[in-house]
């Protein structure tokens, strides 16, 4: 048996051709896995009426999982299968490190970005508790939260307004700021930021901004402003277990709008950076906007005994069987993998590969050229090739 068993879902649309690239990168690695490949695309689901529970079942078993894009139909039967995977394994920390590869097409090549996203990945928002305009039970809350003692009233019409329920709990923020911190100190980050809108969502994002300061004070974290840090106690249940940073480590706040700002303007002053589902989902697309687009940002969702690594992208079902896509997210994915597996060196290496060719510029699929319709531009399984040849050192 090899050394480590991971379960790999080439998913559909453009997946299964970036799975067979992603994987070709792995194994040129040296690195000995036994793949578990398991069929869970969207025709999958349609013909099984759900996601077969052999997925999972892998899943739990091998603890790792190496995911390609799979499509959620608008509008029909299943919701869509990467939440539902997330919610099953209970994946609660989303991380989508952001770095610029010399060669990308960015408007920030000169600017030294390298941060890394962690996402909540199961409350707010979310969490799918909405109530319909029109339905009489929307029309009941409307009237229940109106005789309320709070001083608050909904104002709109009760069959002519919806309302959507944002969940934000105090074990759900210490869980994910602790991740953040803990991602901090295993990987030498200076900064974790923590993000939200507390100035004016006061008892959810504040309960969020109270709750990072307390894991940030069990860390022994030094705050920007020092005043932020007057009248919390530090997480009584991390204290004694969390790492002592001695104040080796930075922590700071900033809202929603001013980090959107600040990331445009500085990004290279960002280092860690940790938020809620919605905002995390917004500045994913950001952060990946920031370094070349979706075709390079890799990202993993991890719980405490499991993980899945893929890719921030979709399907891109238009480009499906034309070896067309950039394979670099879901091996930037696989590099994280190899890290979580503890084989740093293999990690290294292929992110070193996949830095060489893409500053070559010469084997890059035809969205890592200055003109998309450059007839040089290789297709997915060249790039890869040209990434092994680079592990493998010729
Ligand atoms: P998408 O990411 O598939 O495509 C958005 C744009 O980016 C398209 O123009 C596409 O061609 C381009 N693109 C995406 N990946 C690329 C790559 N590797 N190289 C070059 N160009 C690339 O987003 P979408 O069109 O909104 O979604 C398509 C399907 O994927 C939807 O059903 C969506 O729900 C699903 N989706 C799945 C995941 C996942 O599996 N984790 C994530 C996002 C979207």
């Amino acid at each position: 048996m090899a050394k480590h068993q991971v379960t790999l879902i080439p998913g559909d649309g453009t997946g299964p051709e970036l799975a067979e690239a992603t994987r070709k990168c792995v194994d040129a690695t040296g690195v000995q896995i036994d793949w578990d490949v398991q069929e869970c695309g969207i025709e999958v689901i349609e013909a099984v009426g759900k996601v077969p529970d052999s997925v999972l079942e892998s899943i739990r078993k091998n603890k790792v999982a190496l995911k390609s894009p799979i499509t959620t139909p608008i509008g029909k039967g299943f919701r869509s299968v990467n939440v539902y995977l997330r919610q099953e394994l209970n994946l609660f920390a989303c991380v989508r490190p952001c770095k610029i590869f010399h060669g990308v097409r960015s408007n920030y090549q000169n600017s030294a970005v390298d941060l890394v996203l962690v996402r909540e990945n199961t409350e707010d928002l979310y969490a799918g508790v909405e109530f319909q305009a029109g339905a009489e039970k929307t029309a009941d809350l409307i009237r229940t939260i109106n005789s309320l003692a709070t001083g608050r009233k909904i104002g709109t019409g009760l069959d002519t307004t919806g309302v959507s329920i944002k969940p934000i709990s105090v074990e759900g923020t210490r869980r994910i700021v602790d991740f953040a911190f803990r991602y901090a100190v295993s990987n030498q980050r200076k900064t974790v930021t923590s993000v939200c809108k507390a100035n004016i969502m006061k008892f959810t994002d504040g309960l969020w901004y109270d709750e990072s300061r307390a894991v940030a004070l069990a860390y022994g974290a030094k705050f920007e402003q020092e005043d932020l840090a007057e009248g919390v106690k530090p997480d009584a249940e991390l204290v004694g277990k969390a790492q002592d940073t001695q104040g080796k480590v930075v922590y700071n706040e900033r809202l929603i709008d001013n980090m959107c700002m600040q990331l445009v303007q500085k990004p290279e002053l960002y280092d860690v950076i940790v938020t809620e589902n919605l905002y995390g989902d917004i500045l994913s697309d950001l952060c990946a906007g920031l370094v070349g687009g979706l075709g390079v940002a890799p990202g993993a969702n991890f719980g405490d005994d499991t993980a899945i690594f893929e890719a921030v992208h979709g399907s891109a079902p238009k480009y499906k069987g034309m070896n067309k896509v950039n394979p670099t997210a879901l091996i930037l994915s696989a590099k994280l993998m190899l890290d979580y597996l503890g084989e740093h060196d293999a990690a290294t290496r292929l992110e070193a590969a996949v830095s060489s060719v893409i500053a070559e510029g010469k084997d890059v699929t035809y969205d890592m050229k200055p003109n998309r319709n450059d007839p040089t531009a290789v297709g997915t399984q060249e790039m890869a090739e040209a990434i092994c040849r680079k592990i493998r050192g010729k």
